[in-house]
């Protein structure tokens, strides 16, 4: 178990900047995902831990030791980092036991953690096929076992779910939270899919344009976003416009008690809420807050409805998570559970 720290690291290529003065701290044994939208310096960040990358300032520690700052570069394969890579990246010609055995050695001890791998990752009795003899999330797998067999300090993965359909993506995301889990490694994993960061991992560094702009756990990103451009990026929201009134903000769904420590001056604001804080009703009593259905995404556990509520002559868009059987063109009524965040107009 080792802790991953990184002070002030800043990475430009030629007038590109990719990292700026980013200090992230991934405790002992704990999963982080780095989450942010293409191009925003993810991938730069994990290869600055791997050491395949010398950032310009800054300084990584593993352990408490640098392995990287102005007077120290300890290279990659010294540094007890395990890689996993987008997409496996297993070698063709050789078996999965020998994929997996690659760094080890040949001896009956490395024979034996070969067999404890696969034993780890579920894929016992399947040493002796060939990589294009298994499926997309079996390869993968083999990938975490190799990544896993020389017992690194840190491992890091690098969208490694990306090349595998809906389904299997999910089934393999937990098996491999799963084997992270029970060997207790500290694990960075590169994603900009806000479901798998969430459900995955213990905290989340949310990035934007080379910057960490928040760092929590799962549901204080989601819930406490520490600015608009984060709410919006870790899932959807409903934004509306408000009027903020000490610890209430007036909005066309009603008055809404606001979450939330540091707040704007009283005026003016745009209050959000998640979509499954709205509730809907069918049946439309006197005084509730009528809503027109414009839309449904039905995804069989829940939908997505996109209603207009109307305020005056202004439409207002919102979404709602509901279990409820809408459909396109039905009136409703809709309000607010739980408390709305407020960001400056
Ligand atoms: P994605 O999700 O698309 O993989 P990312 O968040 O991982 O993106 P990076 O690959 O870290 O982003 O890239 C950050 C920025 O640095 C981008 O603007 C990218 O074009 C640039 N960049 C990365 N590597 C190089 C390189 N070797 N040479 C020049 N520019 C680079």
């Amino acid at each position: 178990m080792s802790e991953v720290k990184l002070s002030g690291v800043s990475k430009a290529f030629g007038s590109t900047t990719a990292l700026t003065d980013v200090d992230l701290t991934v405790s002992s044994g704990e999963l982080t995902a780095v989450l942010g939208p293409s191009g925003c310096g993810k991938t730069t960040l994990l290869r600055i831990v791997a050491g395949f990358i010398r950032p310009d300032r800054g300084r990584v520690e593993i352990d408490g030791r640098a392995v990287v700052d102005e007077l120290t570069v300890v290279p990659p394969e010294r540094r007890g980092v395990a890689v996993v890579p987008q997409e496996g990246a297993l070698f063709p010609h050789l078996d999965v036991a020998r994929n997996i055995g690659y760094g080890l050695p040949r001896s009956g001890q490395g024979r034996r953690r070969v067999d404890e791998m696969l034993e780890l990752v579920g894929l016992g009795g399947l040493g002796t096929r060939r990589p294009d003899q298994l499926s997309g999330g079996q390869q993968q797998r083999v990938a975490l076992a190799r990544a896993l067999a020389p017992s690194p300090r840190v491992v890091v993965l690098d969208e490694p779910f990306s090349a595998l359909d809906a389904g299997l993506r999910a089934q393999v995301r937990d098996e491999v939270s799963q084997v992270l889990r029970a060997i207790d490694a500290t694990a960075i994993i590169v994603t900009h899919d806000q479901e798998e960061a969430l459900s995955m991992a213990d905290s989340v560094a949310v990035m934007e344009a080379g910057r960490l702009v928040m760092h929590g756990s799962p549901t204080e990103v989601y819930y406490r976003p520490t600015d608009l451009d984060v709410a919006r990026f870790v899932g959807d929201l409903v934004e509306l416009p408000g009027t903020k009134a000490g610890h209430t903000v007036d909005t066309v769904l009603g008055r809404l008690p606001i979450h939330g420590s540091v707040l704007p001056a009283d005026g003016p604001v745009l209050a959000v809420v998640r979509p499954e804080q709205i509730r809907v009703d069918a049946r439309v009593e006197r005084g509730a807050t009528g809503a027109h259905v414009d839309d449904v995404s039905f995804f069989g556990h829940d939908a997505l409805a996109r209603l207009t509520v109307r305020s005056g002559d202004v439409p207002i868009r919102v979404l709602a998570r509901t279990v409820a059987p809408l459909q396109r063109g039905d009136d409703v009524a809709i309000r607010v559970i739980g408390p709305a965040l407020v960001y400056p107009t």
